[in-house]
């Protein structure tokens, strides 16, 4: 939907309709590709938003246009408030959605239809226990596994995203697209991203043409169904014929989908970021607290967005390390 309030129109004419709100910097689990080994220094409690504050911001955004807000962390739903965070959002004119890594969601099934969420993303980096236990430094891949087919039954929209990394698990490619025969998913590949602390190189990714040579040695040319991407879409998506799900392509570092990005981030400290490679933030809990308008500093935040990747514009520039340490890691993000 085209955005009229130029508030949230940036330099180059993109309207940002989608807000990725941040709750929390904690996690139940350790993705060495999201969070340093040694862990994050974590925010004050008081540095935080609070429910009232998370849904203050929001309204501003949906009054400004934001018409799509997902629920991000972190992991969301350890946050204790996360009931009333959801009820008070779903208050908004907005679809609300959520990203987990739904080890506990079996607890929120209620809360979340309650409160219309309807489309779950769900991490899941491998099918294999012992490779999950490696990855997330936590032994919970039933829990997940079991939890997947449980939104899936329950009818939520299920995405399920897995961040490939060479060696790991790209021998899994295929398995995970297997995943989509009997259930109606949508199975996302990530290409592996670099921020602070995720020791991330170039080598250690699987771009979207790797995935694809997997797919084109196990399936033939009439088996593999290009679907078509819905606007505003990241990821390039497809299907095998005859399975019920379809899996797709996110290739952030190889091929950018900036030009038509619409979405905002916002810290579970409050702080506003314009892209998710840019190390600027602009402090919105701040000004609210100290009673401000908001409006004009977002305004700014939105004006400075640059055009590629928060200037990382070129592969060249995303593997320059200086700029990974500069920007947070991913945990404090929200991805
Ligand atoms: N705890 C929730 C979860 O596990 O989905 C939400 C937060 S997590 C930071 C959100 C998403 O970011 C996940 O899908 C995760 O795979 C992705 N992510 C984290 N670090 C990444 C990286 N270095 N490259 C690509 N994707 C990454």
């Amino acid at each position: 939907m085209k955005n009229t309030n130029p508030i949230l129109t940036d330099s180059f004419g993109r309207d940002h309709t989608y807000l990725r709100i941040s709750l929390i910097e904690r996690c139940n689990l350790r993705c060495s590709y999201c969070m340093p080994e040694e862990g994050v220094l974590l925010s004050p409690k008081s540095h935080l938003m609070t429910y009232e504050e998370i849904h203050t911001i929001a309204k501003i955004f949906v009054t400004n246009g934001v018409t799509k807000i997902r629920l991000t962390g972190g992991e969301p739903l350890i946050r204790k408030d996360i009931p009333i965070i959801l009820e008070k959002l779903s208050s908004l004119p907005v679809e609300l959605s959520i990203t987990t890594n739904a080890v506990i969601i079996d607890k929120f099934i209620d809360a979340l239809k309650n409160n219309g969420v309807k489309g779950i993303n769900v991490s899941l980096d491998s099918l294999d226990r012992e490779k999950f236990k490696q990855i997330t430094r936590r032994d919970e891949f039933e829990k997940v596994y079991n939890n997947i087919h449980l939104l899936v039954d329950e009818g939520f929209k299920v995405k399920v995203n897995a961040v490939l990394i060479k060696g790991f698990n790209d021998n899994e490619i295929i398995d995970f697209i297997r995943f989509t025969k009997d259930l109606p998913i949508s199975f996302r590949f990530i290409e592996f991203m670099p921020f602070d602390g995720n020791k991330w190189n170039m080598e250690k990714m699987v771009s979207y043409n790797d995935v694809m040579r997997y797919v084109k040695a196990t399936f033939s040319e009439e088996q593999i169904v290009r679907l078509q991407d819905a606007p505003n879409d990241t990821s390039k998506n497809y299907k095998i014929k005859g399975y019920r799900g379809s899996f797709a392509i996110i290739s952030s570092v190889t091929n950018p989908f900036c030009d038509t990005c619409n979405r905002l981030r916002l810290t579970a400290d409050g702080q506003l970021k314009n892209c998710l490679f840019s190390s600027s933030e602009s402090d919105l809990l701040t000004a609210l607290r100290a009673g401000k308008s908001i409006e004009p500093i977002i305004k700014k935040a939105v004006q400075a967005k640059l055009k590629v990747r928060g200037g990382m514009d070129t592969v060249e520039k995303l593997q320059e390390p200086k700029l990974h340490t500069q920007n947070r890691s991913m945990i404090t993000i929200g991805g």
